[in-house]
This record gives C-alpha cells, structure tokens and sequence, in this order.
C-alpha cells in the first residue's frame, strides 16, 4: 500500500496523478475464511480492519453485494457526536469519538474529520431541563458539554430565527468535539487498511443463503459468485438486516424505512457547525465544498427503495424555513434516499444470535455514521473473541425479552419515532 504523505503529493503531483496505486485489492472469492463479514459498509469495513490490525486475523473477507460506499455509508449527512444519556450508550458512542479523533492517523488516509461542533437547540424550558441532564450525564462519563443560553448560541449562530412565534429559540446543548467527517471516506479508508493487512474485499457479490451443518450452525454462505466457507460469519448489512436474517430463520426487532438527504448549491461559509432544530425533525450542517447538507424525518412507511417520496421533502424544507428562514433562497442541487435499520428502542444490536456461528451487527437507526469506528472495534472484539466488548455488552438481542430497553429517546417501542 502507498503510504500517503506531503512528499508523495507532491511529487506525484509532478508526474500528473498518474501513477498512484489502486486504493485497495479487488479479491476474488477464495473457497474459505476464518471470519465473513457480509457487507461492505462502515461498519463492515471497519470490522475487518480491527480483526486484522487488533486481534491479528487476516483470513477474513468482507463481502458486498454492490460496491464499496453504496450503502448508507456513502449516503449519510456525516455527522460525528457523541452527545448521548444512557449508561448503556454513551461509554460507548464516546469511544467511538476517541476512534474519530485518531482515525487518520491510524488509517494513515484523509477521512476529513472536522471537530467543528455539535448544536442541538432548545425550545422550552422542559426542553432545556432534559439537555441540562444529558449534559450532566455527558460530563459525568468524561466527555464535553456546554449548556448554552440564548446569547450563547446567538453567538454561534447569529441568523437563527430566534424571536419566532411558536418556536423561540431559547438556547442549545453543545458538544465543541462533535462535527463531521467525509462520509465516503471513511469506508475507502477502512477499505484499504484492512486490505492492506490482508482482508479480501469482495465486490459485487451478494449473499443469498447461509450454509448450514446438520446442527443447524452456520458454516458458510451461498454467493452469487459461488459458494464460500467461513468459521464465523458476521452480518453488517444495515437497512438489509431483516432480509439476510430471514434467510437464517431468524426475525429481528428492526423495521426498514427510508431516511432522505439534501445538499443545496455551494455557499460561502455561514453554518459554523451541525445544528439541529429541538421543535422539528431538522439538521443541517455545511460541506467544505460550500453545500448546505441536512435532513430530517424518516419516511413514516416500510421500505427496502433507497429513495423517499414528497411529503418528507416538504416536512424537511418547512423545518428548514421555521429555523432559518434565509435557507429558502438557496437551490436545491441533489437529494437521496438509504435504507434505515430502525430498532424498536432507538439502540443498535452487537451480539451472537440464536444460530451458532452467526453473529449480527445492526439496529443503527439513522446514527450509524458516527458509530463506525466503535462497533467495527466492539463487533471485531466479539467475532475474535466470542465476549462482548465491555462498551458494547448492552446491545443485546435479547433485551427486549428481558425489558433492558435502551431508549435513549424515552419514547418506548416505537421505531417511527425514534
Ligand atoms: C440520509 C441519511 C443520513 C444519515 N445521517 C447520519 C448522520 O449524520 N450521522 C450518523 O451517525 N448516521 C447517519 N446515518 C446513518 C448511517 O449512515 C448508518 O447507520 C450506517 O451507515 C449504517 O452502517 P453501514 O455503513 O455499515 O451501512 P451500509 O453502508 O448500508 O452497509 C451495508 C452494506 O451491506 C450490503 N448488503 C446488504 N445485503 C447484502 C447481501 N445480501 N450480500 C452482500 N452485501 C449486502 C449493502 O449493499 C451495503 O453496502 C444516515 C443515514 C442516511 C441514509
């Protein structure tokens, strides 16, 4: 692997960018793996990178049914934080941080990470006692917040629509170490570090069956570019989870829906961070390029199209409009759809399921971006080892059986709110 530096830049620079290596090996499928990790998404991408680099595993392959950076992880609105409440949440969304904060340098590659904040604004003085506690738990596990009132926040950002009628903006909870990384980066950049360390990627070959022993285990998987054998095999298919479930027998708690996306024509610098609307499903950050970048609402039905439909768009654009008004003159440039993995709490699953062998990673909702480095580490650690990783040990499948829900959101079980 070429190692990137100033100096190779440079002087492939002079020679017209002609000579740098491909990113990482496009494999062809071998008949067998230790480890298969179906999907090549960020979390899948950065499962096999931990395997190989933490635990030393390189018979492993990561197989994806399209190309790398399809899935959601080329489709989010980039957002990093770890801004959570719950025990069972936030140790471990602050490890992801930790990761993010060092990932370039690990991965030795431009992933864009940009510590430029985190802003969730508040409405009511309810509003501000529920931030008020989640900034107390936050700093409690370590990790930075700051209660702003409104001339706080008016500082940041001086455009909100602060004095509207039914939506006054009283003040924000700030995390400064929150903001963005480049979306599709992160997964080229896991992509060639695990690759680099021996990790087949295999593209463009989709898993349609589980091989299974008389026991009923799990001993390998049926492809589209053939049959391939594995000690272990770990599902990281996001929005997909039900469906490579089913081929197991196994029914999750996991609903799919649609999450849509928009960026605007590039602007001059204006959003000083990632903001978001405490009266209304709406956030909005801006790209280093210039675009506005924000989304709302899931869309409220079941689908597997990764695409939304119109009511969403107008209920997005009226959030956009109530915080900032000026949003209405900019053009919409592109929008797009990808496939939610919604979980009936709000938390995501790190665990073994009913069938030896087999062992499931999903149930991220629509904040699995930020989550990559950690439940790549956490899932690297439970497929090595077969114990959860302490940070992780709450995602349980079971939980709901038990009543552990982690409802980070205390709105009960219901997937369409959370
Ligand atoms: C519009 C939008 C905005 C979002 N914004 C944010 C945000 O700001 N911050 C944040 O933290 N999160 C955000 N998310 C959520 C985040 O993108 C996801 O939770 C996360 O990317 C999911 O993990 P992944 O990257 O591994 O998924 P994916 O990239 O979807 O990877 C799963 C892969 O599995 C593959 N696959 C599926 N079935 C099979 C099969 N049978 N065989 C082989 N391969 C298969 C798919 O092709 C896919 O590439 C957003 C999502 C969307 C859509």
């Amino acid at each position: 692997m070429t190692r990137f530096s100033i100096f190779g830049l440079a002087a492939n620079a002079l020679r017209g960018h002609k000579r740098w290596s491909s990113t990482w090996r496009d494999a062809t499928p071998k008949d067998g793996y230790d480890i298969i990790i179906i999907g090549g998404g960020g979390h899948g991408l950065a499962t096999a990178y931990y395997l190989a680099r933490v635990h030393g595993l390189t018979r492993v392959a990561v197989i994806e049914k399209g190309w790398i950076g399809g899935g959601n992880v080329g489709r989010n609105t980039t957002i990093i934080r770890s801004n959570y409440l719950l025990p069972g949440n936030e140790p471990f969304y602050e490890w992801s941080m930790k990761l993010w904060e060092g990932l370039e340098q690990d991965l030795n590659y431009n992933a864009m990470v940009s510590q430029r904040g985190v802003l969730n604004l508040y409405h009511s003085d309810a509003q501000r006692d529920a931030f008020a506690r989640r900034g107390n738990a936050m700093r409690l596990h370590g990790v930075d917040a700051d209660l702003l009132d409104q001339n706080g926040v008016r500082k940041l950002a001086p455009f909100l629509n602060f004095d509207q009628a039914r939506f006054p903006v009283q003040g924000g909870l700030y995390q400064a170490r929150g903001g963005t990384a480049r979306h599709d980066a992160v997964a080229w950049g896991y992509a060639r570090g695990a690759s680099d360390h021996g990790v087949d990627i295999i593209q463009n070959c989709e898993v349609t069956a589980f091989l299974r022993d008389a026991a009923g285990a799990v001993t390998g998987v049926e492809t589209t570019r053939g049959t391939i054998r594995a000690g272990k095999v770990g599902m990281a298919v996001a929005g997909n989870s039900s469906r490579v479930a089913a081929m197991a027998d196994l029914r999750l708690p996991i609903e799919s829906h649609v999450l849509q996306a928009f960026v605007s024509e590039a602007l001059k610098p204006v959003i000083p961070g990632v903001i978001t609307f405490g009266a209304g499903h709406f956030y909005i950050s801006q790209s280093d390029k210039g675009g506005l970048v924000f989304g709302g609402d899931i869309d409220g039905y079941n689908s597997y199209a990764q695409r939304g439909n119109l009511p969403v768009v107008e209920d997005v654009c009226e959030g956009g409009m109530a915080l900032m008004p000026m949003i209405g003159r900019a053009r919409l440039l592109r929008s797009w759809g990808g496939l939610m993995d919604m979980s009936m709490d709000g938390s995501p699953f790190i665990d073994r399921t009913s069938v030896p062998g087999l062992y499931f990673n999903g149930g991220w909702c629509y904040g699995g971006f930020k989550a990559t480095p950690a439940s790549g580490w956490c899932f690297a650690h439970l497929l090595a080892t077969d114990e959860s990783h302490p940070v992780a040990s709450d995602y349980r499948l079971d939980r709901f059986h038990a009543g552990l829900l982690i409802d980070e959101k205390g709105q009960g079980a219901q997937p369409n709110l959370h």
